[in-house]
């Protein structure tokens, strides 16, 4: 079991109330965690924290903060045995998933070193004689990141490193269901020599989660926010900022679309939309929701996709043996039968898996999914996948937008142009041609429209999220003015 304490101005502290929750195994229930409960006296001593870290480390030169940024991707890379542990006991992941969480992690604190010696202004021409005008990116003050618990190294780290690239210091408040997971990725911060009050990181029992959040919103030396979790509570997140007129990114969930087009390269597709469909169960925001087959290839499809889904069996993380883990909890799994049987009641077909036990459920893929059954619009952020079936490309790109979301998506097609031409008629932030819609790289500009959220992630643009752009003027001549 996980003991883990908050980090508040380079301490290890218990709650200030003394109270603490658990995390549970998923798998066999066991106690994973036992975390400090933060209540908002926390919080705001946390952000507190960050407020006094601010002037020094905002004033830092930017490459002393490439090092210890550098210096902290090494760091965690070197505790990737102790993530696959915490991961494998709070959400059930397999070790694959675990360390390719580590890898990109990495990878994002990396970028962000490299970001820091480019966060730069320009000179604009200004009508005034003399006047040198100046547009100058500053760091913007103590930065909020809310991350949640299916990607957790991934997303913990990206809510902090450009931010802290751009010369903010942060609060990272941790999800309830990998407190440990979290927590881990600052204590590497800190190791790397990130300096006190810089990185803290609160955790909170799930009940307190409104009012530890609203605290921190509220409190005015927090200057940003970015949410990286579910649209129901990205909209809370979203009218609790705009109350304290605090900037927001927010990346929220998905029902990717993969298109495939009647020239496709059907054993391409299949690869990709397995690995799209069930990497992690199922359980990342641009997972695949949604097959968008072209009817005169769709037969076809479905036969090879379902014998490959087959092979696609859930085991015990721990054990290390099975492609696919356990989902984050027994609930979800109730959840996503839920949905199951609601398709297949209506008249969908199961053409794979579906097989459950506790909090491990196999692939599964339903086919001739249509608008009246709920998985059709609702992300299900589990090991299924629907097959719709698409009169021709026109077609198939209405059903790729006929949902609230618009986070990633993929198109597969053997003549480029006509792909290219669909991608752009497609409603998301990412788009993919001959590839999964599941693709993540630190260095690009990852964000979602519609109901999957606002503002990007990644490499320059996330300079722009982190940074105030301000307007400074050097006059080099005497004054005239008119009175
Ligand atoms: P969630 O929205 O349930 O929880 C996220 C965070 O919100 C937690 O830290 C929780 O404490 C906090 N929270 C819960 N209720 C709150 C309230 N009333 N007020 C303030 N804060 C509150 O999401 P989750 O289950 O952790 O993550 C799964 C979701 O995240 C899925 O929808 C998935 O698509 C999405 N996601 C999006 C991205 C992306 O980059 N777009 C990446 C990963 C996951």
């Amino acid at each position: 079991m996980f003991q883990i304490d908050l980090l508040i101005d380079g301490k290890t502290l218990p709650a200030a109330g003394g109270r603490s929750f658990e995390r549970r195994n998923p798998l066999n229930d066991a106690v994973a965690s036992r975390a400090a409960a933060a209540g908002t006296a926390d919080a705001i001593a946390a952000a507190d924290a960050a407020a006094r870290a601010f002037p020094a480390w905002s004033a830092m030169g930017p490459n002393e903060r490439r090092a210890m940024l550098l210096k902290a991707a090494d760091a965690l890379a070197a505790r990737a045995g102790d993530f696959v542990a915490r991961m494998a006991a709070e959400i059930g992941a397999t070790a694959g998933w675990a360390g390719f969480n580590v890898h990109l992690a990495a990878g994002m604190l990396r970028e962000a070193a490299a970001m820091t010696t480019q966060i730069g202004g320009e000179v604009i021409p200004s009508d005034k004689p003399g006047c040198v005008a100046m547009a100058v990116r500053q760091p913007a003050g103590v930065v909020l990141g809310i991350a949640p618990w299916n990607a957790p190294v991934i997303l913990g780290t990206r809510a902090v490193a450009m931010p802290l690239a751009c010369g903010n210091t942060v609060v990272l408040k941790a999800s309830e269901l990998c407190p440990g997971t979290h927590r881990l990725i600052a204590e590497c911060l800190v190791d790397a020599g990130i300096p006190a009050g810089v990185v803290n990181v609160v955790s909170n029992a799930p009940e307190d989660a409104a009012a530890v959040v609203e605290a921190l919103i509220a409190h005015p030396a927090v200057r940003r926010v970015n949410f990286t979790g579910s649209t129901k509570v990205g909209r809370i997140i979203a009218e609790t900022a705009a109350r304290h007129l605090k900037p927001v990114l927010l990346e929220l969930g998905g029902k990717a679309p993969m298109l495939v087009l009647d020239d496709a390269d059907l054993d391409e597709a299949v690869k990709a939309a397995a690995f799209g469909a069930f990497m992690n169960q199922g359980q990342i925001c641009m997972s695949t929701e949604r097959l968008v087959v072209d009817r005169t290839v769709a037969d076809d499809f479905v036969s090879k996709f379902a014998a490959k889904a087959e092979t696609l069996v859930a085991g015990d993380p721990h054990k290390g043996n099975t492609p696919l883990g356990a989902v984050a909890s027994r609930e979800a799994v109730v959840r996503v039968q839920d949905l199951i049987a609601d398709a297949t009641a209506r008249g969908a077909k199961l053409v794979a898996g579906g097989r459950a036990e506790g909090a491990l459920m196999d692939a599964a893929v339903l086919d001739h999914v249509t608008p009246d059954m709920r998985i059709y619009h609702e992300e299900s952020f589990g090991p299924v996948v629907c097959v719709v079936r698409a009169r021709d490309a026109d077609d198939a790109v209405r059903i790729a937008n006929d949902t609230e979301y618009g986070l990633s998506a993929a198109v597969f097609s053997r003549d480029i142009a006509r792909a290219m031409g669909v991608a752009r008629r497609i409603e998301s932030g990412i788009c993919h041609i001959n590839g999964p819609t599941v693709h993540d790289e630190a260095q690009m500009p990852f964000g979602g429209v519609k109901a999957s959220g606002y503002g990007r992630f990644g490499g320059r643009a996330g300079i722009e999220e982190f940074t105030d752009l301000r307007w400074i003027t050097i006059e080099t001549q005497p004054g005239r003015y008119p009175i």
